[in-house]
């Protein structure tokens, strides 16, 4: 069985987007009917010639942002459970939230390989701002910008060393 790596974090930070990357070569599914993709929440990648699956979370979370975090708080823990890697993301454009500091907090207690993904890296202006993402406590990150693919490269050519 390939190895699972989930994508964690609260909603809008751009979770789909890099999905939606990741699995875009062999499996992105265009709806005969609509015409439209499909979402999707499981599917495979592979980088440098490692196959991995991947896990996009909280694609059905709706209401209040007590249930958010709640959903988000079982997201992550289904994630500990069941995820041989996982990508924390969070979004430089809205910046820390508590949201993101309670995830963290569960994260820092985990014995698996965690990849702090910061997204909306779209210029040199926010590379600098996302150095507020230490505050997190969980070391190093990864910048991204998923909308146009920047970055990623870099932060899977770390994740698939842990696979
Ligand atoms: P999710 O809720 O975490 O799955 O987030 P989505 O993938 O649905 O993205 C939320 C919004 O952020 C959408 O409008 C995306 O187009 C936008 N987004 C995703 N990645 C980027 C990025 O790298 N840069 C910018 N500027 N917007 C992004
Ligand atoms: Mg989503």
């Amino acid at each position: 069985m390939s190895a699972i790596v989930a994508i964690v974090g609260r909603p809008n930070v751009g979770k789909s987007t890099l999905f939606n990357r990741l699995i875009q070569r062999r499996e992105a599914i265009v709806d005969a009917v609509s015409g439209v993709t499909r979402d999707r929440h499981y599917g495979k990648s592979d980088w440098n010639g490692k196959e991995f699956s991947v896990i996009d979370t909280g694609g059905y979370v709706i209401g209040s942002d007590d249930v958010f975090e709640k959903e988000i708080d079982k997201q992550v823990e289904l994630a500990i459970d069941e995820a041989d890697a996982i990508i924390f993301m969070v979004d430089v454009e809205t910046g820390v939230t508590g949201m993101d500091e309670d995830v963290a907090k569960l994260l820092r207690k985990v014995k698996k390989p965690v990849f702090l993904a910061i997204n909306k890296v779209d210029n040199a202006k926010r590379a600098e701002d996302a150095v507020e993402f230490y505050s997190l406590g969980l070391g190093e990150y990864y910048t991204l910008s998923s909308i146009n693919g920047g970055g990623t490269g870099d932060l899977l050519d770390a994740l698939v060393k842990e696979l």
